[in-house]
Order: C-alpha cells, then sequence, then structure tokens
C-alpha cells in the first residue's frame, strides 16, 4: 500500500520505518527540514533500537522524507496523522493535528479516487469523528465516509523498544467510520498475522488508548504511593512487594505470541522516582481534564498524578539521612532520558532533580549514555549549569553522592566503576536495580535504611524540603 505519514517524530518514523520493513511504499512528512534531511539521507531522526538498520535499508526506496505534505498525500491511497499532542493548560493541544487535518483535506480536493485518513495520534475521545472531520471535510469539500475513509489506529509503542513493539504489537485497535475503512487497515497491517484486531468506532479506539495508558500511570502511582511505605516499615522491600504482587494470575497475560506477560517483562507496578516521557503525563492530564470539562470529578487520576509529581522527593528523603545539608556538595545524577534506550527527555524525572539540586546549592554533574550535548541537552534552560560527564566514570570522579534516575542497562556497571576509582559515594537508587551490597552506603526506594535514620538536629533545608 502506498501510505503517508504526517509527523515524522517518534511515532512517525517508527511506523514509517516499519511499514516500509512489512512491505509498504511510505513517505514520511515533516515540517522540520533537518529531520526531513536526516530520513532523506538515510539516517533515523531519533535514537531507538533497530532502527537505523530499518532506515538504512528502505531509505530511498520504500521509505521517502519531505517536507510537502500535499504532495505526499496526493501520491498516496492512504495518510496517516502522527504528529504531537501536547498538553497546553492541562488540556490537550489540537493545533498540530488540525492543522495537519486541514492540509490533508486541502490536498484531496482535487485527488481522484478514494483516500483513507487515519489519526495515530492520541486524541481524547471524539477528536477524530468531531473536530479532525469537521477539517477535513471543510477544506476537502467530501464527507466522511463516502467520500473518503476516517479511521483512528492508535499506537501503543514504548519509546525504548519502539521497533520491537510496532513490529510485534500485543493488539492492533482499528477504529473507522465504516467497513471500507476497517477494511483498509486490516490490509494495512495484514503482515501482522497471529495479533488480536479490535474493530470498533472512533471514539472507542481512541478512549482504548487512554485508558491504557492511565491503568499503566495507575499501576506506577500505586506501587509508588506503598514504595513510601514501604520506606518507613523497616524489612519491607518495596522490589521484593511487587515481585510478589506481579506473580499474581491476576496480573499475568499472554503476548499474542503466547509469551506470558510476567516480571519482569511487566515493569509497570515497579516502584521508582516517578513516570515521565511525551504519554504518560499529557495522557493522563488530558483524560481527567476531559471528564472535568464534562462535569465529573476525577479524583483516582489527579491521585495518580499527585503522586507522581511528588515521588521526586523520596530521593530526597533518602539524601536526607546522610546529608542534611548539599550546598557545595558534588552530586551526580545518572540518567537524563524519562527511561532508558531513548533520547526522549520529555517530563524526565530528572529534571525535577536537577531542579531541587540546584535550589540546595549542590554542584550537580549528569550523565546519559545517549542524552547530552551531541543531542542538544547542554541547550536546555532546566540544564543550565550542570556538568555534562563523558561517561560513568567521569560521571562519579568527583561525586560524593550518586542518584540513579533512569533504568539505563549501561548504570550496571556502577559499583565496578566506584571500586576501580576507589570511591565510596552515597547511592541512591532511584529505580532499584543496583544490588545494595555492592556498595558502601546505598539507599533504595521503597526501602527502610540499613542503619535507621537518625532524626536530623537541625530543620535544615534539606530536611524541611521533604516530608
Ligand atoms: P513528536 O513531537 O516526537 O513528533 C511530532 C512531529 O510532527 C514533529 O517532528 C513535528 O515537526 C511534526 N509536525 C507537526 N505538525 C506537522 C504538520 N502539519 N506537518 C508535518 N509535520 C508536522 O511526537 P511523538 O512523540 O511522535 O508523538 C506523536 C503522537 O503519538 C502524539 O499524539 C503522542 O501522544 C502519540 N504517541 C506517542 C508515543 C511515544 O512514545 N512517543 C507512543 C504512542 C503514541
Amino acid at each position: 500500500m502506498k501510505v503517508s505519514i504526517i509527523g515524522t517524530g517518534y511515532v512517525g518514523i517508527v511506523t514509517g520505518a516499519c511499514l516500509a520493513q512489512a512491505g509498504h511504499e511510505v513517505i514520511c512528512v515533516d515540517l522540520d527540514p533537518a529531520k526531513v534531511a536526516l530520513l532523506a539521507s538515510g539516517q533515523p531522526t531519533c535514537h531507538e533500537e533497530g532502527l537505523a538498520e530499518l532506515v538504512a535499508r528502505h531509505a530511498g526506496t520504500r521509505l521517502r522524507a519531505t517536507q510537502d505534505l500535499a504532495a505526499a498525500v496526493r501520491a498516496t491511497e492512504l495518510t496517516m496523522i502522527a504528529v504531537g499532542t501536547p498538553s497546553h493548560e492541562g488540556r490537550i493541544d489540537l493545533r498540530h493535528v488540525l492543522g495537519a487535518a486541514a492540509q490533508i483535506g486541502a490536498a484531496l480536493r482535487d485527488k481522484p479516487g478514494r483516500h483513507c485518513v487515519v489519526v495515530k495520534s492520541t486524541v481524547v475521545p471524539g477528536t477524530t469523528d468531531g473536530p479532525v472531520r469537521e477539517a477535513l471535510e471543510a477544506a476537502s469539500g467530501r464527507v466522511a465516509g463516502a467520500g473518503f475513509g476516517l479511521g483512528m489506529n492508535p499506537e501503543f509503542l514504548t519509546e525504548g523498544t519502539a521497533v520491537a513493539d510496532f513490529s510485534r504489537p500485543d493488539r492492533l485497535v482499528l477504529g473507522g467510520v465504516d467497513a471500507a475503512t476497517h477494511d483498509t487497515l486490516a490490509a494495512l497491517y495484514g503482515g501482522f498475522a497471529g495479533v488480536p484486531v479490535i474493530r470498533t468506532d472512533n471514539a472507542t479506539a481512541e478512549m482504548i488508548k487512554y485508558a491504557s495508558n492511565a491503568a499503566l500511570a495507575t499501576m506506577i502511582s500505586f506501587a509508588n504511593e506503598l514504595s513510601r511505605l514501604a520506606r518507613r516499615l523497616p524489612g519491607v522491600d518495596i522490589a521484593e512487594v511487587t515481585r510478589g504482587v506481579h506473580l499474581s494470575q491476576y496480573f499475568t497475560t499472554r503476548l499474542a505470541d503466547g509469551r506470558a506477560l510476567r516480571a519482569p517483562i511487566a515493569s509497570f507496578l515497579e516502584a521508582g522516582c516517578g513516570f515521565g516521557g511525551s504519554c504518560l503525563p499529557k495522557d493522563v492530564t488530558a483524560l481527567a481534564a476531559q471528564g472535568e470539562s464534562l462535569g465529573l470529578s476525577m479524583p483516582m487520576l489527579r491521585a495518580v498524578l499527585a503522586v507522581n509529581r511528588t515521588q521526586p522527593d523520596e530521593l530526597f528523603a533518602l539524601l536526607a539521612r546522610h546529608h542534611p545539608r548539599l550546598a557545595g556538595v558534588p552530586v551526580t545524577v545518572l540518567g537524563l532520558a524519562f527511561k532508558p534506550d531513548t533520547d526522549d527527555v520529555r517530563e524526565s524525572p530528572a529534571f525535577p532533580v536537577v531542579a531541587r539540586l540546584r535550589a540546595l546549592g549542590a554542584r550537580i554533574s549528569a550523565y546519559d549514555p545517549v542524552v547530552g550535548p551531541a543531542t542538544g541537552a547542554d541547550r536546555l534552560e532546566a540544564l543550565a549549569g550542570v556538568r555534562f560527564a563523558a561517561d560513568l566514570a567521569d560521571a562519579v570522579a568527583q561525586a560524593e553522592v550518586v542518584i540513579l534516575v533512569t533504568r539505563w542497562a549501561q548504570f550496571q556497571a556502577l559499583a565496578d566503576v566506584l571500586r576501580a576509582a576507589g570511591r565510596a559515594p552515597l547511592v541512591i537508587d532511584g529505580r532499584r536495580v543496583l544490588e545494595p551490597a555492592d556498595f558502601a552506603r546505598y539507599e533504595g526506594i521503597g526501602r527502610a535504611a540499613a542503619t535507621p535514620a537518625q532524626p536530623q538536629p537541625d530543620r535544615s533545608d534539606l530536611a524541611a524540603a521533604c516530608r
């Protein structure tokens, strides 16, 4: 099938490369000339395992890139909208989606034959059949259903494992205004044999995506709230608690290929220093806001967000046991990406951690295997004044405190690196991925101190900042 994808961000490029791999002819469109140039030269536009190989294999043949949206639409049979849907004042901002829809509609005005438009961006229920349909119909002079197909196909990939997730999806949700739209989408995904398919209407497809993200966020905040209690209960370790819960048959589900989804694959019940990224925070916020705009109170979703907002405080509560004051103390933050194996820093918990450290006067270094000056992170205002370390050894060379924020596999080497350097800083494990016995001084989220914390004699800056 000939497919155009509007928006070459994380979702657009992965979708484009994987559909090209599946045999389709794909044109990726973006407003950003730098992304188009990268893709046209056979390079990926973001850091994702396996993406560079796919792009190199198909660029210039089955995978093309352009800034010319109208030409891309006219040259294809199906157009996916994969632009961003950021949060604006707590509500979904549909500016990019509606802008793209209007441009697609204009391109369809004179295009002969049936064309299918599919929303892949995450949009609140009612958007595709409401404002997107209106924008398309107004600009094209055609009516959805009779004049063009209109579908909604939410994307469930996770950054860091996006290519694998897209290539082996756990489900396909195909929303559409009519059977013809469903059939077109089913043909697009024809190569994904054995994957459960839900054919539904557009609003339900939209809601499935939000409900899925809200469920994951709820599990994380649930585990995080319990981690706060566990920290105060000697002998109780949240990592062991969640492992025990994960093994319940009620948390065990099967992937399409028959693999049981159990811990450690089912990592959403793990306590940590909070969720981030471009999806969970904004999507839960948008869903709560939609409910509230309809006169509902959404206390559960609001609580999920509140727990997440304050979860980085747990790191500082652990820190306060050892360092009542941080002024002038060299502190290293390990991980800037919101999760491992991605260069995406949107809503990363590293930012509130850095902000708090700065307010407390710490000397901050940071190290991330992917995010750094080369990805422009040094230009982020939130990281002003932070020293970017070249590698793990450089990151911890001077550190008195090391705070692990992102679950990068490389950080497993921390104990060896410290041993080689003859250093024993306080290690605060924000993701519970390190072995406590490997460190002279270790604190982990959701775990009581080996030696009970001493009450702070003074109401220090740090202790006062932590509940
Ligand atoms: P992104 O911000 O990385 O990329 C969006 C791209 O769209 C940008 O490159 C921008 O320049 C481009 N764009 C905007 N308007 C355009 C237009 N009119 N024409 C051409 N290009 C245009 O966004 P993303 O992270 O890929 O997310 C896209 C959507 O998918 C969002 O709704 C998001 O919630 C959803 N989603 C994201 C993920 C994820 O892990 N990132 C997962 C599932 C769903």
